[in-house]
């Protein structure tokens, strides 16, 4: 099956051609059609799934049949995002693939002057991609007018209201015309999620790409059982001994993230963190030198990666197990992206047996175990505590978290 059959325009194909793409990937087989007929969409398809361009191309399709509205510009695509970098990198997409269309799109989020973006706003766009707070700071502000949107889209919905973006979400439909169409995309399906489907969606197609919360295919899991105070020397270890060239380390804090990261630089390991403590221009660059090689090793809290979108990307360390099962999942999904192979590996202690144990039952497998020669765990250290359910928020009400991310 090849992209022309989908029902996309001269312009859109050219541009997808010229990606490179041959042939759509499940997701985008079954979603671009039901966007075309103007339905709602449920969709669960976590990162790598090719969901951007899922969504992407039949909104500038649907954009480019209907006539725009006479006079100044006014936004008719609106897509939500819960990170700054995911709003980036689907700025991105809609630029690329709608190279050949006369539309206009920006990319709205915190953590930079406002002034530049109402610039852009006071001359007219048709398409925003947006973090939500910045997003309502603007519309507080007058700069910007939501009554044309005609179509809304809230990617990785999950997440957004992870972060505890739901007030926002909700004060944003409060500022939409009734009559538009929604598509959700998630990469699990929580209570919450279908919560605010059911008040969100009016009689959505559902389309679910790989099973409800399954680790991607593609992925080679490791797990290494080594003890807490040892894991530097592993990873350590494992990056020289197998020659890894591109690894991303996630941490469970900023602390460890920045930790990490200068003990690997110690050991000639090039290496920069990434968290929501670092500026824009910070994160930005570090994550520029990650993709073009300078920089080897990436160290990275949950909520700085979501969104960073490698291709290629070969390996993927936990350097602590999260908390949140789902998290591991959304962790992994950083690499094996659109059909490269890629390796998870995860150096577990002792402490995090109980974490293991609920991810092995969310994605339903036992993942193989291999003890290093050398690392093997110390059988006299017993369990910490481990941090419980609920406690990674740091005890923090959800929303003061947004300017984190
Ligand atoms: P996403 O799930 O949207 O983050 O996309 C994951 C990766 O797959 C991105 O790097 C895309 O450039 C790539 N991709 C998207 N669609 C296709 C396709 N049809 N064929 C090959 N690669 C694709």
């Amino acid at each position: 099956m090849s992209f022309t059959t989908l029902g996309l325009s001269a312009p859109i194909l050219k541009a997808v051609q010229e990606s490179g793409y041959t042939e759509p990937t499940p997701i985008q087989k079954q979603a671009i059609p039901v966007v075309l007929e103007k339905r709602d969409l449920l969709a669960g398809a976590q990162t790598g799934t090719g969901k951007t361009a899922g969504f992407t191309l039949p909104l500038l399709e649907l954009l480019s049949q209907q006539k725009p509205p006479k006079g100044k510009k006014r936004v008719r695509a609106l897509i939500l995002t819960p990170t700054r970098e995911l709003a980036a990198q689907v700025g991105e997409s809609v630029r690329t693939y709608g190279k050949y269309l006369p539309f206009t799109s920006t990319v709205i989020f915190g953590g930079v002057g406002i002034n530049p973006q109402k610039n852009i706003l006071k001359k007219g766009v048709d398409i925003v991609i947006a973090t939500p707070g910045r997003l309502l700071d603007l519309v507080g502000q007058k700069a910007l007018d939501l009554s044309h949107v005609e179509t809304l889209i809230l990617d990785e919905a999950d997440r957004m209201l992870d972060m505890g973006f739901i007030h926002d979400i909700k004060k944003i439909l409060a500022l939409l015309p009734k009559k538009r169409q929604n598509l959700l995309f998630s990469a699990t399906f929580s209570k919450e999620i279908k919560k605010l489907s059911d008040g969100l969606l009016h009689h959505p197609a559902l389309i679910e790409v790989a099973r409800q919360n399954s680790a991607s295919e593609q992925v080679e899991q490791m797990i290494y059982p080594v003890d807490k105070s040892r894991k530097r020397e592993l990873i350590i270890h494992l990056i020289k001994s197998n020659d890894w060239k591109q690894v991303l380390i996630f941490t469970r804090t900023k602390h460890g993230a920045n930790k990490l990261s200068e003990q690997l630089n110690k050991q000639n390991i090039h290496a920069a963190a990434i968290h929501g403590n670092k500026s824009q221009g910070a994160r930005t660059k570090a994550l520029a030198d990650f993709k073009s090689g300078a920089v080897r090793v990436l160290v990275a809290t949950d909520i700085a990666a979501r969104g960073i979108d490698i291709d290629q990307l070969p390996h993927v360390v936990n350097f602590e197990l999260p908390n949140v099962p789902e998290d591991y999942v959304h962790r992994i999904g950083r690499t094996g992206r659109a059909g490269h192979e890629g390796e998870a590996a995860s150096l577990v202690s002792i402490d995090e047996a109980d974490l293991l144990k609920n991810i092995e039952k969310l994605i339903k497998r036992k993942l193989p175990r291999t003890i290093v020669e050398g690392f093997k765990p110390d059988p006299t250290i017993k369990a910490e505590k481990a941090p419980a359910r609920g406690q990674r928020r740091g005890g923090q009400r959800p929303q003061r978290r947004r300017q984190r991310a």
